[in-house]
């Protein structure tokens, strides 16, 4: 089956040849390793690894020299009031490739990229998070309009994907965005961010009482959607949320303890 995968991809790449989809390589791509990009490539994405803030999740900076440190919550955490969530998990940088690949997931028509970026989180998640712990796993919400015209929701395929790496956890889509919102990260100020989601969910039932929750979203930029969701989510009752994103956009990687 692999090796007529493999012939099918070859007489494709004859006609329409297939190339890596990180700007930076551009590759002809002649297995099917993973469709959109080249191996080394894929290989190379940037992955958050020990130390990280045990509320929001970033990478502090590398202490050369020290050796591998336990994972502490940064300054920032440290100063601001306990958020609704108890902590935010990233697998991996907002940058190319993934950056690419989450482009080409949600805005590309693209839901196949579902199953490379789940087993990038399902990697994160046997190594750094606690997978018995959750009993339920719910996808961030799209407003329907957004989702009929896009086909899916991209983070309920995620939350799919890494299904089986949670043994406990039922999929559960109680909650529910009652409004379109505007794309957080195009807002400029923090009050503006607050109010384009303030009331924008909901949940329908009681499903999630009194359950330990793992929200799951692609991409974490100013935390104020999943803040929003955590909220109304503790409101319905959950014992607690964690969140677990594909990835943290962090302006500047070389600053990046906040
Ligand atoms: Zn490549
Ligand atoms: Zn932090």
């Amino acid at each position: 089956m692999r090796l007529w995968n493999d012939w099918l991809l070859a007489l494709k790449n004859i006609i329409v040849p297939v190339f890596c989809q990180n700007p930076q390589c551009g590759m002809r791509l002649l297995t099917e390793e993973n469709l959109f990009f080249c191996p080394t490539c894929w290989e190379m994405s940037p992955k958050i690894e020990a130390p990280f803030c045990t509320i929001c999740g970033k990478p502090h900076p590398t202490a050369v020299g020290f050796g591998p440190r336990g994972n502490f919550p940064c300054a920032l955490c440290r100063k601001q009031p306990a958020p609704p969530y108890r902590r935010i998990y990233g697998a991996m940088i907002y940058q190319d490739p993934i950056k690419k690949a989450i482009k080409l997931f949600k805005f590309n028509g693209r839901p196949g990229i579902a199953k490379y970026l789940g087993a990038r989180m399902t990697d994160f998640a046997g190594q750094y998070m606690d997978v018995e712990r959750y009993d339920c796993i719910v996808p961030v919400p799209l407003y329907r309009v957004r989702e009929r015209e896009r086909g899916y929701n991209q983070s309920r395929l995620l939350a799919q994907a890494i299904a089986p790496a949670f043994p406990r956890a039922e999929h559960n889509e109680s909650l529910w965005r009652t409004r379109p919102t505007a794309v957080q990260s195009l807002l400029h100020s923090h009050a503006e961010r607050i109010r384009n989601v303030a009331g924008a969910f909901a949940v329908k039932d009681t499903s999630l009482a009194g359950k330990t929750v793992l929200l799951i979203d692609d991409v974490v930029t100013t935390r104020g959607t999943v803040t929003e969701c955590a909220r109304v989510l503790c409101e319905a009752g959950a014992e607690s949320v964690d969140v677990f994103a594909t990835a943290f956009a962090i302006d500047n990687p070389g600053v990046r303890d906040v």
